[in-house]
């Protein structure tokens, strides 16, 4: 039976004049450790849920994703992370939105699937949960990374939010977009297909804003029967075109492949409508889609018969 995971560590305009070869090489590593980490699972005969977690952890204790560590700052200058985590087997989930001392959100998104009776939990009643599963929580220095804090000093007395890595150039437009939230698919020995995302959301956002990352159908969907997607970008537009269920659907009810149904949601539903990012996605014979209407994706993928890819621009 073929297994294989893919990874995202976000979707933009990454500008290749701002990547130094030093970064881009940091980034490149980062992927591949964190690749490393649900692979190697995956060869052991692990599922695919403990897979898209472990590869998803990894990047989440990196500084330099937009997730766990590194986040992006709120306009109180404080950090609020979502993520997601879904089983195709069974259609079991379990999301978590508005932590600020969760050092995994995906282990306390797994935590919810697993040991709650729900599917979603916010906020502070998210961090109950998290503190009597005995999580690791975190102060908010830990979160603390400058490059973020620089990011949202440019922004934080205007009411705009930003997405991760926006740089306002002279003109006042906004030069540099990249989204930095972090996402694994993965399919296991058993052909159990698994997803899972997670984020810091945007720069400057307020109001207790929650994106798509966390919402089941938008950020992250999993269904044995069509497909698990994880996404990355404007989440506004990801919720209103239900953009991972939307792939789902066109396979379910339109017999479109993956590769078909992933286009057509991301290269012209979102497009419509303004929707920058992309997505990655896992079928269960463990075929991979990565597609992405910006600039650049970081991105990697390995299947048991083939070789690893790992990249940034298109
Ligand atoms: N989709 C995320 C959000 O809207 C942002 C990202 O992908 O970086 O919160």
């Amino acid at each position: 039976m073929n297994y294989a995971i893919a990874i995202h560590g976000g979707a933009g305009t990454i500008v290749p004049e701002d990547m130094t070869p030093e970064l881009e090489k940091a980034y490149k590593t980062a992927l591949d450790e964190a690749l490393n980490s649900g692979y190697r699972l995956l060869a052991e005969g692990a599922s695919a849920q403990k897979a898209v977690a472990a590869a998803t952890i990894s990047m989440e204790n990196s500084p330099l994703f937009n997730a766990g560590k590194g986040s992006v700052f709120t306009h109180t200058g404080g950090h609020e992370m979502d993520a997601a985590i879904m089983c195709g087997h069974d259609l079991s989930a379990g999301c978590v939105a508005g932590v600020s001392n969760v050092v995994n959100p995906v282990l306390l998104a797994e935590a919810v699937m697993e040991k709650s009776n729900h599917v979603f939990l916010s906020g502070l009643g998210a961090e109950a949960f998290a503190l009597k599963e005995g999580l690791r929580l975190a102060p908010p220095d830990y979160f603390y990374v400058p490059f973020r804090y620089n990011q949202w000093k440019a922004v934080r007395d205007t009411n705009t939010y930003a997405l991760d890595h926006n740089v306002q150039a002279a003109d006042g437009l906004l030069k540099d977009k990249k989204f930095g939230t972090v996402g694994a698919v993965a399919c296991d020995q058993l052909g159990n297909i698994a997803a899972a995302t997670s984020t810091g959301g945007m720069t400057n956002k307020q109001y207790n804003r929650i994106g798509d990352t966390p919402v089941i159908g938008s950020g992250c969907y999993a269904n044995n029967q069509t497909c698990a997607i994880s996404s990355t970008g404007h989440g506004e537009l990801f919720i209103r075109v239900i953009a991972a269920y939307d792939v789902s659907c066109l396979m379910e009810y339109k017999g479109c492949t993956l590769q078909e149904a992933m286009e057509e949601v991301v290269m012209r539903k979102l497009v419509n409508i303004g929707g920058e990012g992309g997505m990655i996605g896992m079928d269960a014979s463990g075929n991979i889609a990565m597609i992405f209407n910006s600039a650049g994706m970081y991105r990697a993928s390995q299947k048991n018969d083939g070789e690893k890819y790992i990249a940034i621009y298109r």
